[in-house]
């Protein structure tokens, strides 16, 4: 190939973005990065930073369907729908909730599994010797629940993770406190998983350290809000930006819950929604838990970062346009006071983000089937932070001619695209 066949844009500087630039250029293709603002603010910076290879299971689970009522009318239930917003996200509704059925499920958590295992590890290759290494930590993961029968309720999903080779360990009554002492003893029980997992003690700081590392290996990130992805001669051929047009060889679209609008200009629809999240970023919290806490009823984690704990979760369909709810957030603040009793709630900021998410749970991965030079990494909900090294690898992998360190199969546009 030749420097031009070897020069590759990516639209998107957060994980996933970057993991796809790195590895790219790894493989010796001349990558520009182009994102409307400075790496890693959109998604990537406000998660709950844990890497988590147990996060192969998938949210619509079954049973999800009988759960939904009882979440949205809790007052301090996990999940919450602007109204207004609904009709237009019936279609992504519908086809979500058609995936709750048991063999689905199982399938995707396959899919899942590819893209989250070894996780940590991925990590570490990622980063290098670099600076971005020392946002990552490797660490315990815990799952508490007020009783047996909570944790015995989540059987199903505690199952699932076990087949695919996470190993757990249960605790029970005051082996929970001896485990995490700032915690609340009400938490009767807990499951942690203490191989493969960890951290990120600043997922912001993490992602701007690989762009860092990426730049000094001679890549260029430009700073431009792309409108437009123009096709000459029926071949994709420039961005054309907010700053001027860029002329482009290929393409990979990384650009989060943004990503449709782009593929749509391309002829291919993908039913991608916003599963807007939040977080709360205790600055002083008085307590100092030392590892990342699924609090499973509140589907909520607790985290341990360099500026402060941050509670992060919650999961709000309004689209992308619609301006944060900071009263919704509030119940993060109930749940912290009620999970560590000694807490204090006085300093904090709040943050909104939009998980990209597809009605199936499992990302967009892969080449077009429209242009050849166009390539997708996109829909990474939950578990972006987590897989972002592992398909970075698998893309550039792909798109150098070599074979994928996985199967690409599941994750196809394909599966969008009606015949
Ligand atoms: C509350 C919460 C907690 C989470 N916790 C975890 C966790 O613990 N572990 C985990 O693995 N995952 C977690 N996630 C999920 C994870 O954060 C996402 O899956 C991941 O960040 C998605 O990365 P991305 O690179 O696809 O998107 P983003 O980080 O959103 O990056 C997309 C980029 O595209 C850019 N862009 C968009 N449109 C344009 C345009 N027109 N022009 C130029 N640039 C553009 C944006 O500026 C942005 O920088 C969590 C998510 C939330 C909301």
């Amino acid at each position: 190939m030749n420097r031009q066949q070897r020069e590759i844009t990516v639209l998107g500087a957060g994980i996933i973005g970057m993991a796809c630039a790195i590895n790219l250029q790894r493989l010796g293709f001349y990558v520009t990065v182009v994102d409307q603002n400075e790496p890693g603010e959109g998604c990537s910076s406000g998660n709950a930073g844990v890497i988590a290879p147990c996060a192969m299971v998938p949210v619509n689970t079954p049973g999800l369907l009988k759960e939904i009522p009882a979440m949205l009318f809790d007052p301090l239930g996990p999940i919450a729908f602007r109204w207004k917003y609904v009709p237009q996200m019936l279609p992504w509704i519908f086809n979500y909730l058609k995936n709750c059925q048991t063999s689905k499920a199982e399938q995707i958590a396959d899919g899942l599994s590819a893209l989250t295992s070894n996780a940590l590890k991925e990590h570490r290759n990622l980063a290098g010797n670099g600076e971005a290494s020392s946002w990552v930590r490797p660490s315990p993961y815990l799952y508490i629940y007020e009783s047996e029968a909570a944790l015995v309720k989540e059987d199903y999903f505690w199952k699932l993770r076990r087949l695919h080779g996470i190993s757990t360990r249960v605790l029970k009554g005051s082996e929970v406190q001896e485990f995490e002492p700032a915690l609340n003893p009400h938490f009767k029980c807990a499951v942690v998983m203490e191989d493969g997992h960890g951290f990120s003690t600043d997922p912001n700081q993490l992602v701007k350290a690989l762009a860092l590392q990426f730049q000094s290996n001679g890549g260029k990130v430009i700073q431009a809000e792309v409108q437009q992805i123009k096709i000459i001669n029926q071949k994709p051929s420039s961005l054309i930006t907010n700053v001027g047009s860029f002329p482009l060889q290929r393409l990979v679209i990384a650009a989060g819950a943004f990503s449709a609008k782009f593929a749509t200009q391309l002829g291919e629809r993908i039913p991608l929604e916003s599963e807007r999240g939040y977080h709360i970023m205790l600055k002083n919290p008085g307590i100092a838990p030392r590892y990342p806490i699924m609090n499973s009823s509140g589907k909520f984690v607790a985290t341990p970062m360099k500026s402060g704990l941050r509670f992060a979760g919650l999961v709000e369909f309004a689209g992308l346009a619609a301006n944060p709810n900071y009263k919704f957030a509030g119940r993060l603040i109930t749940h912290a006071k009620s999970m560590f009793p000694l807490i204090n709630i006085n300093d904090f900021t709040e943050w909104m983000g939009h998980r990209p998410a597809l009605p199936d749970s499992l990302p967009v991965i892969g080449q077009s089937t429209k242009f050849e030079n166009i390539f997708y990494a996109l829909g990474h909900h939950h578990i972006g932070l987590t897989s972002g090294p592992k398909t970075g690898r698998a893309l550039a992998e792909l798109i150098a001619g070599q074979t994928p360190c996985i199967d690409l199969s599941p994750y196809s546009i394909q599966r969008f695209i009606r015949k």
